[in-house]
């Protein structure tokens, strides 16, 4: 059997939290723009809304070579520690910002670090509020950090409609890991995630980077709020991103995710989702 396409995003997001203009997280997106071009790749941004008040000609740029837009917060605040009133605000200005920026309607939201969790199921509710029509925010297994044990892993509806697209977990031992993206793509062997990738069979698969994950000439600086050993951790090993994403590209190329949320090849297994 063929393997099931591979969606890429990236969450456009300034890891230091300066969202300066002309931040390493501009050159380091563009970088990713020219990679896909090369590839013929067209996929989603979830992009931080200070991004688009700092840069919006980067967002001009991203919707021009014809990838989605969509959301990733306003400030890149963790769900626990906003409020819904404060996440509805700040939610509802960052798809205004980036749809200005951009000139495309934004139909997609990911929460900061997939902090989508029962704790703070109510974002659900304000999401279909805002107009979102699907998420992209949850570990849908325990996990040390953010994680919501018992929903599907594959994609699945809220009860008010709103679409859910669970991170890609491949289970390995007891762990369960989100292993096409982020730091689990950098540190696991090439072969393994390829392996991994080309046995699912079921729900849609996509690889989550982000600019920094792309950047091994930046030199070391701590990252905000984050342990000192992770930001070790998220410092070392970019090198080879290029190579790992090439290669899963090659086993198939998915189209942008609101395209593959309108269509029948996403099959929803489960629905009305309580929260
Ligand atoms: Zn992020």
């Amino acid at each position: 059997m063929p393997s099931l396409p591979i969606t890429v995003t990236l969450d456009v997001e300034d890891h230091l939290g300066r969202y300066e203009a002309d931040g390493r997280y501009v050159a380091n997106t563009e970088r990713v723009l020219a990679f896909l071009a090369e590839r013929g790749a067209r996929g989603t941004f979830f992009i931080v809304g200070r991004v688009a008040e700092a840069a919006p000609g980067l967002v001009r740029k991203i919707a021009a070579a014809g990838h989605e837009l969509a959301c990733h917060s306003y400030r890149h605040t963790p769900l626990e520690r906003e409020s819904p009133a404060t996440f509805r605000a700040e939610t509802g200005l960052a798809k205004t910002l980036i749809e200005q920026a951009g000139g495309a309607p934004v139909a997609g939201y990911r929460a900061p670090l997939f902090s989508l969790t029962p704790r703070t199921a109510w974002a659900v509710t304000e999401l279909g509020a805002l107009g979102f029509r699907y998420s992209s925010s949850i570990v849908p297994a325990a996990n040390p950090r953010y994680g919501y044990p018992g929903v599907p892993r594959t994609p699945f509806r809220w009860a008010n409609g709103l679409v859910e697209l669970p991170v890609p977990l491949v289970r390995f031992g007891p762990a369960q890991l989100p292993f096409l993206g982020g730091i689990y793509l950098r540190y696991l062997p090439a072969g393994l995630v390829r392996r991994w990738a080309r046995a699912r069979r079921d729900g849609v698969l996509w690889t989550y980077l982000h600019p920094y994950d792309f950047d091994a000439a930046e030199p070391y600086s701590p990252m905000p709020d984050t342990a000192a050993w992770i930001s070790l951790l998220l410092w070392f090993k970019r090198g080879g991103t290029w190579d790992k994403l090439a290669g899963l590209l090659e086993l198939g190329v998915g189209r942008p995710l609101g395209v593959r949320v309108n269509e029948a090849e996403l099959i929803i297994r489960t629905s009305d989702v309580k929260i």
